[in-house]
């Protein structure tokens, strides 16, 4: 794997109704937070419709720029449901019948007292060389591939079996692989200063300390009663420096802040939840 992509993290939430707004992509929230926290650099989120060559496209860029690229939905029994269909095309692959991905929906379904069908079986045929994530929630298994070094998974669309599927299953694997990357975040609230009269001072710390995200949350109104929520993550391969970093940039804020006339409501460092 080119060392370039070491680390970095690539989701592609798939669905029409994702696309005209029907659905609110909760699901790439989610993930994307816990990637984070397991160290990773969540680098695009790109919603795509049940498109096969709008998928293929997508999932291939994600494998040339990204370790770890998971999609989400598009694993179900209809017709609209192409997610593995492309991921085999992207990566110029047979979809093939996955025996131990059919014991897992025969057995779903013989719980339930009801045949295979063919739509039935279309969730298990997977793309060639991967291995099937157990659902414990519903039907569709999952699918593992690991490609020049990159991990591709897919995961069902359904927020319940999206997350138990990931916490179960591909949690272990990501972090034994994850960088050594720890967080911590210092939160500033400041009243009495515009957004725009600290945004200089702000942009100054950004280019300073790159290793930090910090971005100004404005809450109340800008000029009438400006309330301001500062957020500063650091991220390092020791905690301690995290510490240091997020907590030193915090202090220099406040001190910018209280030289343009504001008043410091709170101040709160913690690891990131
Ligand atoms: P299953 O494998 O369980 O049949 P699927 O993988 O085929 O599901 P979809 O048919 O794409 O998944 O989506 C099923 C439902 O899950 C959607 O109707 C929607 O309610 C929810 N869902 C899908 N994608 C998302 C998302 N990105 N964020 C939140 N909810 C989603």
């Amino acid at each position: 794997m080119s060392q370039d992509k070491k680390g970095l993290a690539w989701i592609i939430p798939i669905g029409n109704e994702l696309l005209i707004g029907r659905i609110v992509d909760t699901n790439s929230a989610w993930l994307a937070r816990r990637l984070t926290f397991l160290g990773y650099k969540v680098i695009r989120i790109v919603k795509v419709p049940d498109d096969l060559d709008e998928i293929v496209e997508e999932v291939r860029r994600g494998l040339s720029r990204a370790e770890v690229i998971l999609t989400t939905g598009g694993l179900g029994p209809t017709y609209d449901d192409k997610t593995l269909e492309a991921v085999a095309k992207a990566l110029e692959r047979k979809l093939v019948l996955n025996e131990e991905a059919l014991k897992m929906v025969e057995s779903f379904y013989k719980k339930k007292n009801l045949p295979m069908t063919k739509e039935r079986i279309k969730m298990a045929m997977l793309p060639e060389g991967s291995k099937p994530i157990p659902n414990e929630v519903g039907a569709a298994p999952g699918a593992l591939i690991e490609v020049e070094g990159s991990i591709l998974a897919s995961l069902p669309g359904v927020p319940a079996e999206m997350k138990t599927m990931f916490e179960k299953h591909l949690q272990p694997l990501l972090e034994e692989r994850a960088p050594p990357r720890k967080l911590w975040e210092c939160s500033i609230q400041i009243k009495g200063v515009p957004e725009s009269s600290l945004a200089p001072f702000l942009e100054e710390m950004a280019r300073k300390y790159p290793k930090s995200y910090i971005k100004s949350h404005p809450k109340g109104h800008e000029i009438k009663e400006p309330i301001l929520d500062v957020r500063i993550l650091s991220a390092s391969e020791s905690l301690d420096e995290a510490k240091k970093l997020s907590e030193k940039i915090m202090n220099s804020i406040e001190a910018e802040a209280k030289r343009l006339g504001g008043e410091i409501v709170s101040k709160s460092c913690k690891a990131p939840d």
